[in-house]
């Protein structure tokens, strides 16, 4: 199922890393148990089959959306490249937040995107709160051992007594209580003896550490609230930053990326292994995390607050609204896994934030498409044309390819009669100089078909073109012997009247107007822009009567459309644009 990429990824630093880490041998002798667990458990397996382990850890909170694409082809790639296994992990620590419709969706787009977490034999899918028994007892090894107390003081206080950048903090008075009475207390806060916030464990590291995240960090609270997976079994739950390096470990990880605001709580994370590892609850050696930069695309925002709020707020259609950045919207409008994989490749990894042009993604898009989309004819503005000197009542084929650079997909017969709808951008009563398509008296061909000659036009009371005439040569068929007889500069595409078909196409575009929406003082919901989807009826091709849902094709001469997944019946297909041929933005 997980396909390979045609070339090989460009190299960047976690390549680099992983790389050495290889030549090292640095993981080679890990034991892996077949399932997660500590290094007692782990100590039993065979050596790792897998090379390295990554792993892609969303919370289940959200629907999934194109910077978490990034996150996920790197990671999937990484270990798909190197023999590895990547592991498909919801970080689900969080009590109240998380929903099985999330579940679903972020399994669902993680398969979409053509990545598999079956390796080995084995199905490497994790829910992080199966691991809340060992989180517990790594919190009550720390306390053991001196290194976590438990703390009454109220946030307030915490707060103040945290210090500054530039002032230290100070030690709580509850700092330096015994290991058996921390214990008693921890015990106490488990069995839901203390109420919400009245006291904390904290890690005992240092009150005066430069780095803010190291003074003391809480590593588990009281919340009495009920878990999606554990139900009512824990009031007490573990902070996201001490449970995620335990995550990894129990894992069996060895390169943990992640973004860039986490690189402040590596020292932490660290901290939180090696104590544990000291203690024998883990194994060398152990997980490393690594930071690269958040993905910021220019015209979206990709922030689940905001997506919420675009989705509550009905400025879209929903999570799956082909204009939002989600992963079911980008589906739904078009855009195929490969191009989110080449888009991966193409703007690499890095440490430093940038914003990456949104045109960089559409081209990526139009890439993938341009090479496995068939070609079909649509005429998206109609005006008439009338072949006068062609018999009423007659029809013939023309035989137009599926795909100009791939024979092998074959071709389709396109009706021809004396009606056809062409655009009415290729006609002009009056051209400039250097319009090349139908005007009094000059010629075109008709795109598999005949050379045609304008003769004359009609109008309606308002002046708008709604008929032009034409006669065509008859010696000039597409692939017949004398159809070069006659040399023209224009080529237009055509639909039979009478045979073609009024379908509904949505021109989408960009939702936002502004490159970095929201940017300095406005709201990100001022930039909206107004005009990000327009609904017309085209005329389209009598093939197209058969377009299944989510089957791509490129529309000539106008760009990639795929048939909508939600709105489209059978024999009555809607079209989404997915990407124009060329970006209309940049002029
Ligand atoms: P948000 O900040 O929008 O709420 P999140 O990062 O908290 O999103 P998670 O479910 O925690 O969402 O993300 C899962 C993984 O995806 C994390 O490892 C995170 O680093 C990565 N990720 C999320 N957003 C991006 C992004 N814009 N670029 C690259 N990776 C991302
Ligand atoms: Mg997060």
């Amino acid at each position: 199922m997980s396909e390979k990429t045609p070339v090989a990824p460009a190299s960047n630093f976690i390549r680099n890393i992983v790389e050495h880490d290889l030549e090292q041998g640095t993981y080679k002798h890990r034991h892996w148990a077949s399932s997660p667990g500590d290094a007692q458990h782990h100590a039993a397996g065979e050596i790792d089959p897998a090379k390295i382990r990554t792993r892609f850890p969303p919370e289940p909170n959200g629907y999934l959306h194109i910077g978490h694409a990034k996150s996920i082809c790197l990671n999937f790639g990484l270990a798909r490249d190197f023999g590895g296994v990547c592991h498909m992990r919801f970080d689900d620590t969080n009590p109240e937040k998380e929903e099985q419709e999330y579940v679903d969706s972020i399994i669902d787009s993680v398969t979409w995107l053509g990545f598999d977490w079956n390796v080995f034999g084995e199905s490497h899918l994790y829910f992080a709160s199966n691991y809340f028994d060992f989180m517990y007892r790594a919190a009550e090894i720390l306390i053991e051992s001196g290194h976590a107390y438990v703390d009454q003081q109220t946030a307030e206080e915490m707060r103040i007594n945290r210090g500054t950048l530039t002032e230290p903090g100070k030690n709580s008075p509850w700092r330096d209580r015994s290991a058996v009475e921390n214990l008693a207390l921890f015990r106490e806060m488990r069995d839901g003896k203390h109420a919400d916030g009245s006291m904390i464990l904290r890690a005992k590291i240092d009150m005066a550490s430069p780095n803010i995240n190291l003074r003391d960090p809480a590593i588990y609270r009281i919340k009495h609230a009920h878990h999606h997976n554990t139900g009512d079994k824990w009031c007490i739950y573990p902070m996201y930053t001490f449970a995620h390096p335990l995550e990894d470990a129990y894992e069996r990880v060895t390169h943990s990326l992640c973004t860039l605001e986490f690189e402040d709580q590596r020292p932490f994370y660290d901290w939180v292994l090696a104590k544990l590892a000291e203690a024998g609850l883990l194994a060398h050696p152990l997980p490393r995390q690594y930071e690269f930069s958040r993905l910021n695309l220019t015209y979206v925002v990709l922030s689940k607050r905001k997506l919420i709020e675009l989705v509550e707020k009905q400025f879209v259609s929903g999570w799956d609204d082909p204009r939002l950045p989600t992963l079911v919207g980008a589906r739904r409008r078009g855009y195929a896994p490969e191009g989110f994989r080449l888009f991966t490749d193409r703007i690499g990894i890095s440490k430093t934030d940038s914003w990456i042009e949104y045109t960089i993604l559409e081209d990526c898009m139009r890439e993938v498409l341009n090479a496995s989309a068939e070609r079909r004819i649509a005429v998206l503005d109609p005006i008439k044309l009338v072949i006068d000197n062609y018999p009423e009542g007659q029809s013939e084929d023309c035989h137009a390819p599926n795909h100009p650079q791939k024979p092998e997909l074959g071709h389709r017969v396109v009706p021809l009669s004396r009606e056809l709808w062409i655009e009415r951008e290729d006609f002009m009563e009056a051209p400039p100089k250097g319009y090349f398509r139908l005007f009094p008296g000059n010629m075109v061909r008709l795109r598999y078909g005949y050379v045609v000659k304008c003769t004359s036009f009609e109008k309606d009371a308002d002046g708008n073109i709604t008929t032009v005439h034409c006669e065509y040569l008859p010696d000039t068929k597409s692939g017949t012997p004398g159809a070069d007889s006659v040399k023209v500069k224009g080529n237009i595409h055509w639909v039979s009247a009478a045979h073609a078909f009024a379908g509904e196409i949505r021109l989408y575009d960009r939702l936002f107007k502004e490159a970095r929406p929201g940017e300095g003082d406005r709201n990100y919901l001022d930039d909206i822009n107004p005009d990000s989807v327009k609904i017309i009826t085209a005329q389209l091709e009598p093939s197209l009567q058969q377009a299944r849902p989510e089957e791509r094709f490129q529309f000539e001469r106008h760009g990639y459309f795929v048939a909508d997944s939600k709105d489209s019946q059978s024999g009555k297909p809607v079209f989404n644009r997915t990407v124009t041929l060329r970006d209309a933005w940049q002029k």
